[in-house]
């Protein structure tokens, strides 16, 4: 998810209008995710990414109810399961009106250095038949790549130096989502100067 500088803070507050009863949501994620937001001094930032875990449960209320999301990266594993998952939280952003701006596949295909062959580990296609069928972009295929895990656990992300195909893709997510991110904003500059005429 990513929460940007889209809306102003009396906006923020103002998404509470769409709060369920607060008996329906688990106190402490919500604390916890609120004392994060409202609490800690980001300074001027580019993009806050959240990173949330599957589902449609009480954390993804919270940020939907609480934060200023500009819009939402949906991310699924090419099975099925996975896919029905992601179905719904796409639908709980409709409901509260949050841009998705698209969905990515992560762990799709594996380059394996035995054989160098790729093997489907999870299936195939589970990402883009979603896109299509919740009508939004595609926007990419994350390979299952160990370099990706490797790079993780020391610390120097595959896309600091990396070149090889899944430094690649996570750079074109990057960029895909930096330009619809970047054509939000304009739309939103737009809407305030004719609404300021
Ligand atoms: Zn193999």
């Amino acid at each position: 998810m990513l929460a940007g500088p889209l809306e102003e803070p009396g906006e923020v507050r103002g998404a509470r209008r769409f709060a369920l009863p607060v008996g329906q949501l688990g106190p402490v994620a919500q604390n916890t995710l609120t004392d994060l937001f409202e609490d800690v001094s980001w300074g001027q930032l580019d993009y806050l990414v959240v990173d949330l875990p599957p589902g449609t449960g009480d954390v993804q209320l919270t940020v939907l109810q609480n934060l200023p999301v500009t819009g939402t990266v949906v991310v699924t594993t090419p099975q099925s399961v996975a896919v029905g998952d992601t179905r719904r939280g796409v639908q709980m952003f409709g409901e509260y009106r949050t841009n998705v701006l698209g969905v990515v596949e992560n762990m799709s295909g594996f380059v394996c250095p035995s054989c160098g062959d790729r093997h489907e580990i999870f299936g195939e296609d589970g990402g883009r038949t979603l896109a299509e069928s919740v009508d939004v972009p595609y926007l990419k295929s994350l390979p299952l790549d160990p370099a990706v895990r490797a790079g993780g656990d020391d610390g120097e992300p595959i896309v600091s130096d990396g070149d090889g195909e899944a430094a690649a893709a996570f750079r074109d997510l990057a960029a895909a989502v930096a330009n619809k991110v970047g054509v939000l904003r304009r739309h939103h500059r737009q809407r305030k100067s004719e609404e300021a005429v």
